[in-house]
């Protein structure tokens, strides 16, 4: 059988030095557990535009829906600031997640126990959390017609956004939701204003139709945004898998996020609708951006690279156990102490560099043996 394929975007600023340490582990696993992934590498962001005038040629466009999961490193950086919209870093990433049609966006947020002081809420609330939000990405007011801003009646002008979604793009994100749910803990909450928009009882009724229908064995819970938003801070361990919107989410999944500490920590991942071999189009990126004030002092924190190539194993190609093994590494080095800069804490100590991180990581895999 083929390996399974992997296309590489790494990207712009500090995007190709959190990469260079995910490909050492890519190397690691091919050598140490027989597991081999067909790479290829092709630029996305500022560094298409500086080669193609393009920030995502149609080439590496094509690659991408033909492999089995993209991993995104980051884009965009100040030279690229003053450039025409429709040419910037970001418009690559849209095209990727627009033509692979990703309506899944998953963003854990979980919190290593060595880390748990990082956190603005207290310990206790915060250790051992991990929950998984999952933002509807395609749909909702952020693409629903009409939009924009137009000339009132009374002289002044009106700024309009319509929140609009369907039966369908409801439904297939909710089981996207029900489906992770069964690979964790048979939970998920759904968080919509069915109080007070139309399409928010629309989102609910849909929900519990894939539920009824279709997840019986999954428990289901129904929650406004604005108390989930407060129940998120208050005590976030009652959670399991969220599912909501593509407004909510956005904001929800910021906020959860954060209750873990560093951004140099945060994976995510966007699927869409699975392929014929079953898998879904897959991409995978850090949540963090290209860190120009950083890029190329050695700085940068590999962690939320990794970790979203963890999360490869576990949703593209169903390696879940290995998911988990490079997780515990990189637990085992974070309570041995290992720290990049944005990771130190208030007692000091000396720093590590991203290639250093990257290495004890490999030792600690190596030890997982
Ligand atoms: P950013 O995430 O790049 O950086 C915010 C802060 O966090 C910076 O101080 C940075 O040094 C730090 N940081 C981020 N990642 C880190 C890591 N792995 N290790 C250590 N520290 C880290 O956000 P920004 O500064 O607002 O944006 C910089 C550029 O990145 C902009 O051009 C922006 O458009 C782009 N961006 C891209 C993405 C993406 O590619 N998905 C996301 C956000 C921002």
């Amino acid at each position: 059988m083929a390996n399974p394929s992997l296309l590489i975007l790494a990207g712009d600023g500090i995007g190709p030095e959190v990469m260079a340490e995910v490909k050492k582990i890519i190397g690691w696993f091919g050598d140490k557990r027989g597991i081999h992934f067909d790479v290829s590498e092709d630029l996305v962001g500022g560094c298409a535009y500086d080669q193609h005038g393009t920030p995502l040629h149609d080439k590496t466009m094509a690659r991408a829906m033909e492999v089995d999961a993209v991993l995104l490193g980051a884009v965009g950086g100040p030279k690229y600031d003053n450039l025409d919209f429709s040419v910037k870093p970001e418009r690559g990433l849209l095209r990727l997640r627009k033509e692979m049609d990703l309506f899944s966006n998953l963003r854990p947020a979980q919190c290593f126990d060595a880390l748990a002081d990082f956190s603005s809420l207290k310990k206790d609330i915060i250790a051992g959390l991990d929950i998984m939000i999952v933002r509807e990405l395609t749909s909702g007011v952020y693409f629903g017609e009409p939009r924009g801003i137009f000339p009132d009646n009374e002289g002044g002008r009106v700024g309009i956004n319509t929140q609009r979604y369907t039966t369908d793009e409801i439904r297939r994100v909710a089981r996207s939701a029900f489906e992770l749910a069964r690979r964790r803990n048979y939970k998920v909450c759904s968080m919509e204003k069915a109080n007070v928009m139309e399409s928010g009882i629309l989102w609910r009724e849909e929900v519990q139709w894939v539920h009824d229908n279709e997840y019986p064995d999954v428990e289901l819970s129904h929650m406004y945004a604005d108390n989930g938003a407060m129940q998120l801070v208050r005590w976030p361990k009652q959670f399991d898998v969220i599912v909501t919107d593509n407004l909510f989410g956005d904001v929800l999944s910021d906020c959860a996020a954060m209750l873990t500490g560093s951004l140099g920590m945060l994976p995510s991942a966007s699927l869409g609708a699975p392929d014929t071999n079953g898998r879904p189009k897959a991409l995978y990126e850090p949540v963090h951006g290209s860190a120009p004030d950083i890029a190329g002092t050695g700085k940068a924190n590999p962690i939320a690279c990794i970790l979203s190539f963890a999360m490869a194993l576990r949703y593209s190609f169903d390696l879940g156990d290995e998911a988990t093994r490079v997780e515990k590494a990189i637990e085992k080095v974070l309570a041995d102490g290992a720290r990049t800069a944005d990771l130190m804490g208030k007692d000091g100590g000396t720093p590590i560099s991203t290639t250093e991180m990257g290495d004890t990581i490999i030792a600690a895999l190596d030890a997982s043996l």
